[in-house]
């Protein structure tokens, strides 16, 4: 069903000692409570074993267990005494991950957050099962030419404004895209591809195309409408390109020798109306992919089609509001981008701790994210279908900042940029 052959160290678990026996899992709501031996449910079946902040651990049964329950906890339940326990509430201690079932077999994908966890597996059983490593963390931030703009305006739509957050995309395009495009009509085209479900708004695609380019990029944003200074992050990144000077090697690459094809508003008909994360027909567009039944998603999956075989990455942008992740992304494991995104959410995370913003342990939650049912995204779409790697990248300024502000700004151009850079110096597929 998976393969993740090449990256996840597989080893089968069989050993005894990797077993704690007597973990009582409770009914959902309740309280677990680990026991040692006396008093729990089963005396076998019960997994235990140290991970590692930022790797991320795949578990492999040949056949559905009876009976699973996964966990991540702060303590090593191999500590506590005979017939000692211990009760944790889960949204303290545990943090739980949706086992996926298919057939016989479950699968599922564990991420630790913090430093010191310990999974447990609790299966009833003593049969083997496998479980693979696959670290996320690479070490130290590198200094490979990294971007960091300097602040450039706000969307409160005022004098000194980069842009108003309230402008549909017709507006955005007016405004912002057919300035630079007019500017700079030997670089900059734009390409109509078509309506959207209501059949009322315009969806535009802009080619940002150097003469001599060598490979191709594919960018789209604002597929969920409230997501607004991630598409205007990936705006004045594009202005600030376009613009630059020379200066920065990053930049000065792929300006001279990226194409990126941007669809910067997926969801028009939000955009021009409430700003709701769903289209008109009340869809997530961001889980149509594989059904691909509004308007908008298939007019971008019919240009993707047509340039497949150039395109040698997709990066989709997300995010910009306050959860409870500064940043969270989305992509194949096994694809060629793997690194990349890896390489910058290192990067982002140094500067987040540079700047004060985060403190102690790291947070970097859900990387790399999606495992199965990932053909209605977007980021799994598009690797399945057409092995094309495949980045959905959510950033959160509104952790730190007040929503549309410049720094929020600043700081989605900073992390969409450097994802652009980052994906154009990898150099994953040139012509
Ligand atoms: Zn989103």
């Amino acid at each position: 069903m998976n393969n993740f052959d090449c990256l996840f160290a597989e080893k089968p678990v069989f050993e005894q000692a990797q077993f704690v026996k007597g973990i009582y899992p409770a009914a959902k709501g309740e309280k677990d409570v680990f026991v040692k031996n006396e008093g729990a449910e089963s005396d076998k079946g019960s997994f235990v074993m140290p991970v590692h902040c930022r790797s991320l651990f795949v578990t492999k049964f040949e056949q559905k267990p009876a009976f699973l329950r996964t966990a991540l906890c702060d303590i090593d339940p191999r500590t506590l005494k005979e017939g000692e326990g211990v009760a944790c509430k889960w949204q303290e201690h545990l943090q739980y991950f949706e086992g996926e079932a298919e057939g016989e077999c479950v699968d599922f994908l564990c991420a630790p957050t913090k430093m010191d966890q310990y999974l447990i597996i609790y299966t009833g059983s003593e049969d083997s099962f496998f479980i693979g490593e696959n670290p996320v963390w690479l070490g130290h931030d590198t200094e490979d030419c990294w971007y960091t703009p300097a602040v450039a305006g706000d969307l409160n739509g005022g004098e000194g404004s980069f842009g108003n957050w309230e402008w549909s995309a017709d507006q955005l395009y007016e405004n912002l895209y057919e300035p630079l495009r007019n500017k700079y009509p030997e670089y900059i085209s734009r390409t109509w591809i078509g309506k959207d479900q209501t059949n009322t708004y315009d969806m535009w695609q802009y080619t940002f195309e150097p003469k001599d380019y060598e490979q191709t990029l594919y960018l789209t944003a604002c597929l969920h409408g409230p997501e607004i200074d991630g598409y205007y992050g990936l705006t004045q990144f594009l202005h600030q390109l376009t613009e630059e000077d020379g200066s920065h090697p990053g930049m000065h690459y792929v300006r001279e020798k990226v194409r990126l094809i941007v669809v910067p508003v997926v969801n028009v008909y939000s955009a021009a109306t409430n700003h709701e994360r769903r289209n008109s027909a009340g869809v997530d567009l961001n889980r149509d992919w594989l059904a691909h039944s509004q308007a908008e998603t298939i007019n971008v999956l019919r240009q993707i089609h047509l340039f497949k075989d150039e395109i040698a990455a997709i990066i989709d942008f997300h995010g910009c509001r306050p959860t409870t992740a500064p940043l969270y992304y989305q992509f194949s494991m096994q694809s060629t981008n793997s690194n990349v995104c890896r390489k910058v959410a290192n990067h982002i995370q140094q500067r987040l701790y540079d700047m004060g913003r985060e403190k102690g342990e790291p947070i970097l939650t859900d990387i790399p994210g999606k495992y199965n049912k990932s053909n209605l995204f977007l980021q799994g779409y598009c690797y399945n279908t057409f092995n094309i790697p495949t980045l959905v990248a959510e950033h959160n300024p509104g952790r730190w900042y007040e929503e549309h502000s410049a720094e929020s700004l600043q700081w989605a151009t900073e992390c969409y940029g450097n994802l652009i850079i980052q994906h154009a110096l990898a150099k994953l597929k040139t012509k």
